[in-house]
């Protein structure tokens, strides 16, 4: 596979963009090698600059649902995109990507942002002003965006370069974050006994997928799932339970993880596929809650380009286009890929557990036979990231591309059809035969 062009533009983006990327994951530096420069993408498919073609199996790390370029998609951008890209006053389309929202969560009123990042930030401040409390808890290897009060213990980029925190994140910034592991409930109930009267809220991941996918557990004795048990014992002590679904909403189910669990939050996130592609998220939750926003209430928030009318033609379009049709071939595309992969890794003797939540799934090159489960962090981290390395650029050789850390979930949408998994199927004894090797 010739890479010669995406090489020379790599070189050249080092000399101007820090690590030649502007999001760390897409560097290669956990995989090693040359980062693909994309040139185009339709369907289920990405081109580089040489012109290659991949399967992709990240679709832009979530939000491409529908596969790249869907006509319904692009022509809902075109004809907005002519009538004027920004208006910084309200329009009708964003009204009815709120109600689009509304009508599949639980959530009564939503704000809509910008990025993840802007979400979850937004979401602890008002959690924050309206319980009058500091402290926060988030899980070791949840990853919320880029809030310096969240960029301890992250997930993705940050789990992927072992940075367990970041220089520039102050002390004092994250002196009100506690941290514990996920699923764990004896430490969630430990800092509770500690802190209850001053923590605001737990903050989670709807179901983890920034370190690997590791869904909420189910309780052996209860038969109560993680989420359940967080929004019970936040209740108990007057905190709010915060589900963050940019990765999981209107991705794993119609309605996410919500869809699978049906656990209430009291506030939740959005992002990725609800913006079609394009830099749009959001948070929301009861109406009690969200009339505290300004201008309604006292907790300020803004932002220039909220609800920018491009963005949200795409992720109205995208959302009314989620059939449950669509959410059935992506289950049943994911079903087939997960006991494929399974097939090829356990043929070459190599040791893994395929965990997922709905469609989202992941590969965890476990040490030996005896992981059997991924729970938390860490154990996600004993993972052989050699392994993977090997399996990705085998995969990546053949025409697959995958998410490049082993810290990733896999992302379908519905143009991954029969052609597009039997490339994928082709490619994985290779790949696992390189991974057996390592
Ligand atoms: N929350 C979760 C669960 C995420 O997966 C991400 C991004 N991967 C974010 C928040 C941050 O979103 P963004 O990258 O749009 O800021």
């Amino acid at each position: 596979m010739q890479t010669t062009r995406s090489a020379e533009l790599f070189e050249r983006a080092q000399q101007v963009i820090p690590g030649g990327v502007n999001s760390p994951v897409r560097a290669f530096q956990s995989v090693g090698g040359t980062p693909r420069f994309i040139q185009r993408a339709s369907g289920p498919h990405l081109y580089d600059a040489d012109g290659n073609d991949y399967i992709d199996l990240v679709c832009s790390w979530g939000p491409m649902l529908l596969g790249h370029a869907h006509p319904s998609v692009l022509s809902a951008v075109g004809k907005v995109v002519v009538d004027g890209t920004s208006f910084g006053a309200p329009t009708e389309a964003e009204v009815e990507l709120a109600e689009a929202i509304i009508e599949r969560t639980p959530v009564e009123e939503v704000r809509l942002v910008s990025s993840g990042t802007e979400a979850t930030m937004s979401v602890l401040r008002l959690a924050r002003g309206v319980t009058g409390r500091d402290k926060i808890v988030k899980f070791a290897g949840c990853y919320h965006g880029h809030v310096d009060s969240l960029l301890v213990a992250a997930g993705s980029g940050a789990a992927t370069l072992g940075l367990p925190g970041s220089p520039g994140v102050t002390a004092a910034t994250t002196a009100d974050t506690l941290v514990c592991e996920y699923n764990d409930r004896d430490a969630v109930r430990q800092l509770f006994a500690e802190y209850g009267d001053q923590i605001a809220c737990v903050i989670t991941e709807a179901a983890a997928g920034n370190m690997g996918v590791v869904p909420p557990g189910v309780d052996a004795a209860d038969g109560t799932n993680f989420n359940e048990f967080l929004r019970d014992i936040c209740h108990a002590n007057g905190a709010l339970f915060i589900s963050d679904e940019v990765m999981t909403g209107f991705r794993v189910s119609p309605a996410g993880q919500f869809g699978i669990d049906g656990v209430r939050p009291d506030l939740m996130t959005f992002g990725k596929v609800m913006g079609g592609g394009f830099p749009a998220a959001a948070f929301g939750g009861s109406r009690e809650l969200m009339q505290r926003l300004a201008p309604a209430g006292d907790v300020y928030q803004a932002g220039t380009l909220s609800g920018n009318p491009v963005a949200v033609a795409a992720g109205l379009t995208t959302l009314r286009l989620a059939t449950d049709d669509v959410y059935a071939h992506i289950g049943e595309t994911s079903a087939r890929l997960r006991e494929e992969v399974a097939k090829a890794l356990s043929v070459f003797g190599v040791p893994h557990v395929i965990q997922n939540a709905g469609s989202l799934f992941s590969v965890f090159f476990t040490p030996d036979d005896t992981v059997t489960a991924v729970p938390d962090y860490a154990t996600a981290k004993t993972q052989r990231t050699d392994r993977f390395a090997a399996f990705f650029h085998a995969m990546l050789d053949a025409g697959v591309y995958l998410p490049p850390s082993a810290y990733e979930g896999w992302f379908l949408s519905s143009t991954h059809d029969d052609a597009a998994l039997a490339r994928i199927v082709d490619a994985l004894p290779r790949a696992a035969a390189a991974a057996a090797r390592v």
